[in-house]
């Protein structure tokens, strides 16, 4: 793999599939010990109600901050392992799921990629990204391309997802 420069990255993690609390806690757990990557900090756990269809369970979801030399596809690519290590279950758009991890993040770059989105999208209007990014990234501006950027605390004052709560169970 190539080596570069060590880039700061925003991952989230979420799920709502056979003991999410435990499925978050063994990826925070891979992440930490990933080649070419140090896990920096971790916010603690949210509980979200599902996006799109209901009779699922809620969401645990957490984010991660950490410093890596791969490059963002690499880096997904790695994601994307360790979500397979989880026996994802892909069955349904927006349906329940053991580990869904995205990278928010990758240091100040914005990406537009066939596979790849940084930003990441959602972040704006998901509660369960904002809460826990401000949790441990409380002065994060967000890139918005041509070197604009929106202040994640101004996001999360805007935020209209008021399903998202702290999970007080671990
Ligand atoms: P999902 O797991 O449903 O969130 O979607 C996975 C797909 O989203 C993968 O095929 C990725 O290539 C694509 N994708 C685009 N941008 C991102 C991102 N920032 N983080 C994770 N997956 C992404």
């Amino acid at each position: 793999m190539m080596s570069n420069n060590p880039v700061i990255c925003y991952i989230s993690l979420g799920s709502n599939l056979d003991n999410p609390v435990k499925q978050l806690k063994q990826a925070i757990n891979e992440l930490s010990v990933l080649d070419n990557g140090m896990l920096l900090l971790q916010s603690g756990l949210y509980q979200s109600s599902p996006m799109g269809p209901q009779d699922q369970a809620d969401f645990i979801n957490a984010v991660v901050k950490l410093e890596t030399t791969l490059s963002a596809d690499e880096l997904l690519a790695q994601l994307q392992a360790i979500e397979q290590r989880h026996k994802r279950i892909r069955t349904q758009h927006w349906g329940p799921r053991t580990l869904d991890l995205d990278l928010l993040l990758y240091g100040n770059k914005t990406i537009n990629t066939g596979n790849l989105q940084v930003p990441h999208p959602g972040i704006p209007e998901r509660g369960f990204v904002l809460y826990p990014l401000y949790e441990i990234a409380p002065d994060l501006e967000i890139p918005t391309g041509e070197s604009g950027s929106a202040l994640l605390k101004e996001l999360v004052a805007k935020c209209k997802d008021k399903t998202t709560t702290k999970y007080s169970k671990n």
